[in-house]
């Protein structure tokens, strides 16, 4: 615990001199309780999504906080995004804070939304238990206790450094794990992330206090179905079997577009290991007859199905085009077809996102970089996500490249039972978030 008190410093180029520094990892040890009380408040209010709940209720109680700081708030309804209704509005917030000198802002994004609690608790999943050094909860890693640490590192550095030259912005956003159109995407599209009011920002998603995110691996999601002839289910020869259809879709796949998807690698630095090659997961599979409730007590009808839908989840690299992704499984459809008479099938788009990535000497990846040698001793590793998050839209539709993902937590813990951060890792990401501040905003030059 003591360790977090006095991180290893060292002069620090024009930017900040020592004494400042060293108040600023104090101001920050000082507020460990404050973190672990705010972190355990935003897992009591349960912003599960979907359906969306407690939006308003969890932007409000930042407003209350970011207020009092001294920081000036929006509260922004994302009216006429997906999912956004009169029962479930999409709520965000957006909270400024400028300094007395002109400078540059950076901005902290953090989603407030969790999924589904699932099964397999031991702790209660809203309750925000402390316990050897860890907060428990849904969200703790994934990422409420990320939205803690950088209100407390902005807190501190305001105390701290009131000179300071630009501004300091912390939004949390709804929605981000279905897709962030009712947060991040509509905050960009209007205007809040385009780069001549944003500059820099951090989202602290769970990737690790030592780690520099610098972006993630593409998506496409498509539904494949395959079309067949409803019969009697005792006279098979006089209808055609969807399921069959799709099973040769299956074994095709498990023959030629696996093998081909294992053999491609990526440059990008994606972890964990397994997920450096391009990868295709089928998220479900239905067909014939609906499933009945739990409760139905009868047996099945015999019938011949003449549907079966799977939903493919395609991963692709920086090195791959979206285009020939689509025409990998458009030609496997068509080897299917060529063997089998009456195969008839569609490919239905869902959804889309290109890869993205920050390169590696944009001045936020090198600012926290060098925070992190400071406060770790170390040097951080940089990694590039397997699955998406609120960059993608901050870089397509705000425009703007200068954005990492670096905070606390285990990101293996992510949407798992028992969910939890640690402490003293939000400690010393918040000393990281502060210090990153105190570097691109001391309005001294460049040095
Ligand atoms: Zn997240």
């Amino acid at each position: 615990m003591c360790c977090i008190a006095a991180p290893n410093l060292a002069p620090y180029g024009s930017y900040m001199d020592n004494t400042t520094q060293e108040r600023l990892m104090a101001a920050i040890a000082a507020r460990r309780d404050d973190l672990v009380a705010l972190t355990q408040d935003l897992i009591r209010i349960p912003t599960l999504n979907p359906p969306g709940l407690n939006y308003r209720e969890i932007c409000g109680y930042l407003a209350e906080r970011l207020a009092k700081s001294g920081f000036k708030v929006d509260l922004v309804r994302a009216e006429g995004a997906p999912a956004d209704s009169p029962k479930h509005p999409r709520w965000n917030i957006v909270a400024r804070h400028e300094g007395p000198q002109p400078g540059e802002c950076v901005h902290f994004n953090s989603h407030h939304d969790v999924v589904e609690v699932g099964h397999g608790w031991t702790v209660d999943p809203f309750g925000g238990e402390v316990k050897d050094g860890r907060v428990y909860g849904r969200g703790a890693c994934d990422m409420k206790g990320g939205l803690a640490a950088s209100i407390i590192a902005a807190e501190a550095f305001i105390a701290t450094c009131p000179d300071y030259a630009g501004a300091v912005e912390i939004s949390a956003t709804a929605d981000e794990e279905s897709g962030g159109f009712g947060g991040v995407a509509y905050l960009a599209e209007k205007g809040w992330f385009d780069p001549d009011r944003v500059q820099h920002v951090i989202i602290p998603e769970p990737l690790n206090k030592d780690r520099i995110c610098l972006g993630h691996r593409g998506v496409w999601w498509a539904e494949i179905e395959t079309h067949g002839r409803i019969a009697h289910g005792s006279m098979p020869f006089l209808g055609d079997c969807a399921v069959r259809h799709m099973g040769a879709v299956i074994a095709e796949m498990e023959e030629t577009l696996f093998p081909l998807l294992a053999g491609k690698h990526t440059a990008m630095p994606v972890v964990p290991e397994g997920a450096k090659q391009s990868t295709l997961n089928i998220n479900s599979i239905h067909g014939g007859e609906a499933e009945q409730d739990p409760d139905y007590t009868g047996l099945p009808a015999p019938c011949v199905p003449d549907r079966c839908r799977i939903v493919i989840d395609r991963r692709f690299l920086i090195e791959e085009d979206l285009a020939e992704v689509k025409a990998e499984v458009a030609a496997l459809m068509e080897r299917v077809r060529a063997r089998r008479p009456d195969f008839e099938y569609e490919i239905r788009d869902l959804f889309e996102v290109l890869p993205s990535m920050t390169d590696q000497d944009a001045p936020i990846v090198t600012t926290v970089a060098r925070a992190i040698e400071q406060v770790l001793a170390r040097s951080p590793d940089y990694v590039v996500s397997p699955g998406t998050y609120d960059q993608k839209h901050i870089d397509r539709i705000g425009r703007l490249k200068n954005c990492i993902a670096y905070g606390p937590g285990v990101l293996d813990l992510a949407h798992q039972p028992d969910e939890w951060v640690g402490i003293d890792d939000m400690v010393q990401s918040a000393q990281v978030m502060a210090l990153s501040l105190g570097m691109l905003l001391s309005g001294a030059p460049d040095g």
